[in-house]
């Protein structure tokens, strides 16, 4: 069959129930004559929201600097096993300065933001509490990018090790910045100055030796250098990152996670990166929508209303987002709902297509 020959031109070894790739299809569609376009599910969804009179991106571009005020950075740590990732999360959250909070951070939502003293001011930081970078790649994936900063923990008696450059690669390839946190500076077998220079050649030239990546050594075990940590985050987001958003309109965000619980139903930590969301309000995450029946933060305790950067355990879902799942405010109930049950059905069809590619490629290799 043609389509058989097609392919096999191409190089490839087609079979009954193999699926090509997006641009063997582009070829295939060249050489029958027809125009593929391919629409990936980002743009899809884009114009269902138009659909619905909502141009998340219009809306940005139609902001005035006059709506902007500054939000904190959000930080995602990743690095290789076992170099510490948990045990820096941790150490971090306990530094937690808000005033009158006695016991700190206690529950783990997903994400969480500290308070920390900075060059004489409070500062918040915000970080996803869900350690490496398969997280940050299945935000990616669907269109999310969450991240301002990524901290990359190396473990100063290990030096790099595949996972160190898997990271730094992702976090490069979506244009984050690094701070080095080169931590377990406490073991005897430390060696900080071998990681500085293992990095150099990946592009990460420490200040030191006359590049502009933050390094700092730490120990998560032993509380060594968290704050000059938090103090190089906060020095990175204010040299190079304009970190604002407008928290005067309905929310926009990502949900970091989420989970069905027993007594709760649906919980969704949802990261807002726009606009404040408000017990309440109408709500859709990817398929799920509902109304903004309860937040708690990561201290456990309820939360009337959330400004950019703030993760907040979301309570009223219909069903469970996925991380990575965007999320918007609507007007009314109904709108919320109506978006939800058109990427189902958006969703469903992608299926069927997929399915229906296949048997027809079936048809044709039989022919
Ligand atoms: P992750 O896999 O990157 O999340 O690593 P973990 O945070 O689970 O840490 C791996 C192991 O290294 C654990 O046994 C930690 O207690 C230990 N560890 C983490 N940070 C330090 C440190 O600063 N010093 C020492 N000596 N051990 C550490
Ligand atoms: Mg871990």
């Amino acid at each position: 069959s043609i389509l058989v020959t097609i392919l096999f031109n191409l190089g490839e070894m087609a079979t009954a129930t193999e699926s090509l790739d997006e641009a063997t299809f582009e070829v295939l569609g060249v050489e029958l004559g027809y125009k593929v376009q391919m629409v990936s599910p980002e743009d899809e969804d884009k114009e269902l929201l138009e659909g619905f009179g909502l141009d998340l991106e219009q809306e940005l571009a139609d902001e005035d600097d006059g709506d902007l005020e500054i939000r904190p950075p959000v930080v995602t740590v990743m690095g290789h096993v076992d170099h510490g990732k948990t045990r820096l999360l941790d150490a971090i959250r306990q530094t937690n300065v808000t005033a009158g909070e006695a016991g700190g951070i206690t529950q783990h939502i997903g994400a969480y933001q500290i308070w920390t003293e900075h060059d004489g001011h409070e500062r918040a930081i915000t970080f996803i509490d869900t350690p490496g970078h398969e997280a940050f790649t299945a935000m990616r994936a669907r269109g999310a990018q969450v991240t301002d900063i990524a901290i990359l923990v190396v473990a100063a008696d290990d030096g790099i090790m595949p996972q160190t450059v898997e990271a730094l690669n992702h976090a490069q390839a979506a244009g984050v910045p690094i701070v080095v946190a080169v931590n377990k500076i406490d073991k005897p077998d430390a060696n900080p100055a071998r990681v500085r220079q293992q990095l150099t050649e990946y592009g990460l030239v420490a200040e030191e030796y006359g590049g502009d990546v933050m390094f700092v050594d730490v120990s998560a075990r032993e509380n060594i250098g968290i704050q000059d940590l938090l103090d190089a985050v906060l020095l990175t987001a204010d040299a190079g990152l304009d970190l604002r958003a407008n928290p005067n309109k309905d929310a926009r965000g990502v949900a970091i996670e989420a989970k069905l619980d027993k007594g709760r139903g649906s919980v969704a930590t949802v990261l807002i990166q726009s606009g404040t969301l408000r017990v309440g309000d109408a709500i859709v995450a990817g398929t799920a929508y509902g109304r903004v029946r309860a937040m708690m933060d990561e201290n456990g305790d309820a939360v009337e209303e959330a400004a950019p950067a703030r993760p907040v355990q979301v309570q009223g879902l219909n069903s469970v987002p996925r991380a990575g799942d965007t999320f918007l405010v609507t007007d009314e109930d109904r709108m919320a709902r109506q978006i939800a049950e058109k990427r189902e059905a958006a969703a469903r069809n992608a299926q069927l297509a997929k399915a229906r590619k296949r048997i027809s490629l079936e048809d044709f290799t039989r022919a």
